[in-house]
């Protein structure tokens, strides 16, 4: 069938209407050109109340009218703009989308072609804007990862606005209140504003009716897992919380009655995730009082503690993720250019059975984001203030310039910082700081007497496997800085500080004793033993670390007419100076000046020296992210391009 043919049977047909008259603007469209069908729903707009309306197309449209403006929820064909002069609408001033599923907004592009702004969830913007990128890199064969992203766009749009989780989206006199409510999609929001005087939840697909979900294949995530019914569950009592009037989801009926709809849908879902894993849900997780000073709560993955004072304020040591599911879930999902999702957890819970008025300071052990992927949030949301160990501050205020383990894609300012052995006192108690390298290089062990305990937050560094031999468990991970004395380094630290207790970074408290960390030293004596026996003589430590020779920072952002002041760090291992020559490897246009640097390097050190990056004007950069090396020499010896960096290219959607 040609186009006229097929024009001809859909205007017999009747299917076509006024739609064509899009595709007769002079101005190209911004979107590269798709092929649609002309289906369309059948219906008109429903009012719901003087100025809400529901319009029945591939998802539930909602329009909240002002004068003669509206905003969109969700936009399924685009149909509903032919229907709106009949509600005396001539201006659509957004579509605010709850995720990022075809049915929700297959017809964007119309809205683009309009010069209508949408905006999205921030933590699915990658689905809309980069569309063709995410069908580029998804991965069919070998298919372990079952989450439902393939109901994804088949082409980019173009993106106006991210909408934040927290964050309040105001038009004209309307706020709606951007609620996290992972489920049946992991970017998922609900929107919350009030309507007519009435509050509404623009909820998306996170429930049908009471007691029902609209799909169970959508909440798959990993292979067999009922990850979103987990995340829904949790979702819904953070939405019950708030206390809407009605809820309008984006398939089934406007549910009037959404306290016990609500209700009866989490507990639907809670009755199948026990069926379905044997376990309760997340929302089912609560912190426990260790001793009556020291709250912990471990079920949140990486265990997190809040010191309470008597004066009502909290000093926390990390604060993670809502549970395993919600970093597990997340973490995967996360885009190259996002940072992972955080969904608040325990903080009412603190308040309200443990007299907590404040989070007064929040600590890392370490810079892992399992770790402290709450932080910005406390920092936002409850004016928290941000100590750590010295050697953890860049990377926290600027995590671009590393490529270690677990980084927090998103800055945060630290207001106080602590050498090796500093001591505070922070309302009753005191604290004493010290570097507690192995698991990381960036890690701290930091010493407090809680209620006749001698606590001992340890993060990552040790933890109790419950083993019948009486040695902590370590880990080793060498992307994230480790050298062959790090852990000997740190059990030492611990036996000189003789705590009566750790608090791991992962599981509960758990008593230690000398006998304990003294067979720990001698097990990771045995493990040095390892590192020097397997790696070349002299060469242990460069064996060990993928880093020793880096460019900062790590994740260079720039655009085409800039130009990038970077620095080559050299870490030298060896009891004697090191010679080093250094040369970029770069796209031919870009330059470097010095092209070669040369110096030496100190005994037992690490040094660095500068070189200036400049992108032409005008270059056309055939990627958002380009990779560039450095070739080495070491004392004459030519080692290669034995290290490297991104460039992330500004301009494109996601930068
Ligand atoms: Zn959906
Ligand atoms: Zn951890
Ligand atoms: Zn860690």
């Amino acid at each position: 069938m040609d186009n006229s043919t097929r024009r001809q049977f859909l205007e017999s047909a009747g299917a076509l209407g006024a739609a064509p008259a899009a595709a007769q603007q002079k101005t190209p469209p911004a979107q590269p050109a798709v092929k649609v069908t002309a289906l369309a729903p059948a219906g008109k707009p429903r009012k719901l109340s003087e100025n809400l309306y529901l319009f029945e197309d591939t998802c539930n449209v909602y329009v909240i009218k002002d004068g003669a403006s509206c905003v969109l929820i969700d936009f399924g064909s685009g149909k509903i703009l032919d229907q709106l002069r009949g509600l005396g609408i001539t201006q659509v001033d957004y579509v605010l989308h709850t995720h990022h599923h075809r049915d929700q907004c297959q017809g964007d592009r119309k809205a683009v072609e309009r010069n209508i702004p949408i905006a999205v969830p921030a933590h699915e913007k990658h689905l809309f804007a980069e569309a063709e990128n995410f069908w580029r890199n998804r991965r069919i064969f070998h298919l372990y990862y079952m989450r439902n992203d393939f109901y994804t766009l088949t082409k980019n749009v173009k993106v106006s606005k991210v909408l934040a989780d927290y964050s309040t989206f105001r038009w004209k006199k309307t706020d709606f209140f951007v609620l996290p409510t992972p489920g049946h999609t992991l970017g998922s929001i609900t929107l919350l504003a009030t309507v007519d005087g009435k509050k509404v939840a623009f909820s998306g697909d996170l429930m049908y009716a009471a007691g029902k979900i609209q799909t169970l294949h959508d909440t798959q995530v990993n292979y067999g897992g009922s990850e979103g019914i987990d995340l829904g569950i949790y979702s819904l009592s953070r939405l019950r919380e708030l206390k809407p009037a009605l809820v309008c989801p984006s398939h089934g009926q406007p549910i009037p009655n959404p306290e016990v709809a609500i209700t009866q849908t989490a507990d639907s879902l809670t009755a199948y995730y026990k069926f379905q894993t044997g376990n309760a849900s997340s929302e089912a997780n609560r912190p426990y009082a260790v001793s009556p000073h020291l709250v912990a709560h471990y079920q949140t993955t990486s265990s997190f503690y809040a010191i309470m004072s008597d004066s009502g304020k909290a000093l926390f040591i990390d604060y993670g993720a809502a549970s395993a599911v919600h970093f597990g879930s997340f973490e995967r999902a996360t885009a190259v250019t996002d940072r992972i999702r955080f969904v608040e957890h325990s903080i009412d819970e603190l308040k309200r059975s443990y007299g907590m008025k404040s989070v007064d300071v929040v600590m890392p052990s370490h810079m892992h984001d399992d770790h402290l992927n709450g932080f910005p949030h406390l920092i936002r949301h409850y004016g928290a203030k941000v100590w750590c160990y010295e050697n953890m501050v860049d990377v926290l205020e600027n995590p671009r310039g590393y490529n270690l383990g677990c980084i927090l894609a998103e800055p945060f300012k630290v207001s106080r910082s602590f050498r090796h052995k500093e001591t505070f006192k922070w309302e009753e108690f005191e604290f004493e700081v010290t570097h507690s390298p192995g698991h990381t290089e960036y890690q701290m062990a930091l010493f407090a007497t809680i209620d006749g305990n001698r606590v001992a937050f340890t993060g990552d560094a040790f933890f109790d496997a419950g083993r019948k031999d009486g040695i902590l468990r370590h880990n080793l991970i060498f992307r994230n800085h480790v050298e062959n004395d790090s852990h000997v380094k740190s059990i030492r630290n611990l036996i000189e500080h003789s705590p009566t207790l750790i608090a791991p970074g992962h599981g509960r408290p758990y008593p230690v004793d000398k006998s304990m960390m003294a067979a720990t030293e001698q097990h990771l004596l045995g493990q040095q033993k390892f590192f020097f026996d397997l790696l070349p003589e002299g060469e242990t430590d460069f064996g060990m670390d993928p880093s020793w020779v880096r460019i900062y920072p790590y994740e260079i952002l720039m655009a085409p007419g800039e130009r990038k002041l970077l620095q080559i760090h050299v870490r030298n291992y060896k009891p004697e100076p090191m010679k080093i020559e250094v040369g970029l490897v770069v796209p031919a246009e870009w330059t470097v000046e010095p092209e070669v640097v040369k110096f030496e390097v100190p005994p037992k050190v690490e040094s660095h020296r500068s070189v200036i990056l400049r992108v032409p004007p005008g270059w056309a950069a055939p990627s958002p992210r380009v990779a560039i090396a450095a070739d080495v020499v070491r004392d004459g010896k030519h080692l290669g391009e034995i290290t490297e960096a991104v460039v992330d290219m500004k301009g494109w959607p996601s930068y």
